[in-house]
């Protein structure tokens, strides 16, 4: 299946690639699309393995192609990474975010985090928080509510600068994750010198944990690690159940992934917090 998504995605790209050769042909496409409401969020719920509750989710965004159909992130993000539009795409899912948390406090439904993905072309920006900021603030939006996930290997050979930009989002009470968490070569570095709040486990990171007692050595001292450090642990990609066990026997704190559930439409993840227990 794996090997079929690749190619896929390679399909969609060269799709996408050679109908927009021209780089102000795709600004025109993304600014029409997002204008449109092509893009939209699909939000996948985060459950507490100790309370066996839901404790927030991630929103992951989707683009409705009127001629492709719905296409998934590896299908349009590297894409729009390469010619700087991927800040745009973010702060439209944060703004959507924002919008979402405000609706349903304003309907008395209780609230938990929604976490974002942010991508690396924003980091290097100095205007970057402000942004941020000032778009959560227009919502009145509780800081404590939004949590940025940013993917360990953005910062392979920059571990100092992530370390600044985190402690500074944190200053303003975001929770700050590190994603793919496991994927890269510095995670131990930045278990012992960055402040973060959470880190989301690798799902490459699971594989064969079933099998394999050294897989399951090495995740279950990072877990180990990570709460001697006051670091919450999630684990993404959660698909079995044996996984599932392991995962609580192993202490991990939170749990997300096709077993617990699929991302959901707005709807469906709405119905969740008003019955919030682990399906
Ligand atoms: P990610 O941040 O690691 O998100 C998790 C991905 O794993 C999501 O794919 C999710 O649908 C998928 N997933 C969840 N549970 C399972 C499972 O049990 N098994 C498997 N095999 N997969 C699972 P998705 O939605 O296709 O997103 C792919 C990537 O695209 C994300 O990886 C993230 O890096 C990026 N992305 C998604 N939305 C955004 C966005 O708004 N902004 C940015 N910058 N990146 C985004
Ligand atoms: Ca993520
Ligand atoms: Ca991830
Ligand atoms: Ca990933």
């Amino acid at each position: 299946l794996k090997e079929r998504q690749t190619s896929g995605s390679l399909y969609y790209d060269e799709v996408l690639r050679s109908e927009l050769l021209e780089e102000s042909e795709l600004e025109k496409v993304f600014a029409k699309a997002i204008k449109d409401g092509e893009f939209y969020v699909v939000l996948q719920p985060k459950y507490s393995l100790q309370t066996r509750r839901l404790v927030g989710c991630e929103a992951l965004v989707r683009w409705d192609h009127p001629g492709k159909g719905r296409l998934a992130p590896s299908q349009f993000i590297p894409l729009l990474e390469k010619h700087n539009l991927l800040v745009t795409l973010d702060m439209f899912v944060l703004e959507q975010v924002c919008t979402l948390i405000k609706g349903w406090q304003n309907k008395g439904l209780p609230i938990f985090p929604i976490s974002v993905n942010q991508s690396r072309s924003y980091l290097f920006n100095t205007h970057y928080e402000r942004t941020l900021v000032d778009l959560i603030d227009r919502y009145g939006v509780s800081h404590q509510l939004i949590e940025f996930e940013l993917t360990e290997s953005l910062f392979l050979n920059d571990v100092k600068h992530l370390s600044l930009v985190l402690a500074s989002l944190r200053s303003h009470s975001f929770l700050v994750s590190i994603d793919d968490f496991g994927s890269g070569y510095s995670s131990l570095t930045m278990l012992k010198d960055v402040g973060i709040d959470v880190i989301k486990l690798d799902q490459g990171f699971l594989k064969g944990t079933d099998e394999h007692h050294r897989g399951k050595v090495v995740v279950q001292h990072v877990i180990a690690m990570a709460k001697q450090l006051g670091i919450t642990t999630v684990a993404e990609g959660v698909e079995t159940s044996e996984q599932a066990q392991m995962l609580q026997l192993l202490g991990c704190d939170v749990v997300q992934g096709y077993f617990f559930s699929h991302p959901l439409e707005i709807s469906e993840y709405e119905a969740l917090l008003i019955d919030d227990r682990l399906p």
